[in-house]
């Protein structure tokens, strides 16, 4: 065993610019950011596993309201709450993914139930629900998942045919209507035993309908992890991500043609998604240790830490 661990974690990229948000707000994130770093870090220093630790982190920022997963999710277009996550073990390639769920408290959770006790990888909808009722899976009311600023944002756009994406200054598409908020979250690790792991959670777009899903919960798309190149979870506009095949072609690049984490992650974000229109982010890491988080937005909430002690709790460009 290698006494190395790393961990990162994001939660949603766009119109991130400094002096838009209160201090006490910013403050506010970057207190949830620590705290869902510090519980996939305290996984990692107790010699656990890189997919235990990312489900801790996911789980920490899908109970806070401030980002677009669990708790703070969005609202669709009928005032209801449509959860999408997705895990996945670089170790052996197994993955787990869910979409369109409601009232589930840890969507990140689920995913991994998925992977681990059904035979399937992707479970949608009404058949996710029962799923959950079969495992026992944690729910909360309506009440659980409203959130004023989110209800507010709903309002805004209810009645149009646009759907908000909780991102984007520059918007690709005229539906997608420009927004201040954000918060998809994910998290990427590495665990002492040499493996990595990635898990990502979202609400997904505000005012969303028939049945949307985005790239969150989309192995490839999304999330990925490969113990043989590297660990991706992404945030943006997801259908652009899911065109993109964003966590996979972050892979790809580096088995096929030798890149560095740092090089493929950057010729994905800044190159070949924003070519085809789309805007946001990723976090990876590899099995050495490496990490990398490329946004093309203004922003990106976003840690990481390392068991030699680096580590950094950021939200704007450099
Ligand atoms: N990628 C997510 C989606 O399209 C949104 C986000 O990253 O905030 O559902």
């Amino acid at each position: 065993m290698n006494n190395t661990y790393t961990i990162a974690i994001h939660g949603g990229a766009g119109t991130l610019v400094k002096g838009l948000m209160t201090e006490a707000l910013e403050a506010k994130y970057k207190e949830a950011l620590q705290a869902a770093l510090d519980a996939g870090s305290k996984v990692l220093e107790n010699k656990g596993t890189a997919i235990d630790a990312v489900e801790a982190a996911v789980i920490v920022l899908e109970d806070s309201p401030l980002f677009n997963a669990g708790k703070g999710s969005v609202f669709t277009n009928t005032g209801t709450h449509e959860m999408d996550a997705s895990i996945m073990d670089g170790k052996n390639l197994e993955a787990g993914g869910v979409s369109l769920i409601t009232g589930v408290k840890n969507p990140v959770s689920l995913s991994r139930d998925i992977m681990e006790k059904s035979d399937h990888v992707f479970l949608a909808g009404e058949g996710a629900m029962k799923f959950a009722a079969s495992q026992g899976t944690k729910l909360e009311d309506e009440a659980y998942f409203y959130d004023e600023l989110r209800y507010q944002q709903w309002q805004h756009i209810k009645g149009s045919d646009t759907f908000q994406l909780d991102h984007a200054s520059a918007t690709p598409k005229d539906k997608i209507k420009k927004d201040g908020k954000f918060g998809t979250v994910g998290a990427v690790a590495l665990d002492m035993h040499g493996n990595i792991a990635a898990a990502t959670s979202t609400g997904g777009m505000t005012n969303k309908k028939w049945g949307r899903v985005g790239d969150s919960p989309m192995i490839g798309a999304g999330t990925y992890a490969n113990n043989e190149t590297c660990a991706v979870s992404c945030t943006g506009s997801g259908e652009f991500f899911i065109r993109g095949v964003v966590a996979y072609d972050v892979s790809c690049l580096m088995e096929y043609k030798g890149l560095s984490l740092e090089e493929a992650a950057k010729e994905v974000i800044q190159n070949r998604i924003l070519k085809i229109g789309g805007d946001g982010g990723l976090i990876a890491v590899d099995a050495k240790g490496n990490i990398t988080m490329p946004f093309n937005t203004e922003g990106m909430y976003r840690a990481f830490k390392k068991s030699n002690g680096d580590t950094m709790v950021s939200i704007y460009k450099e």
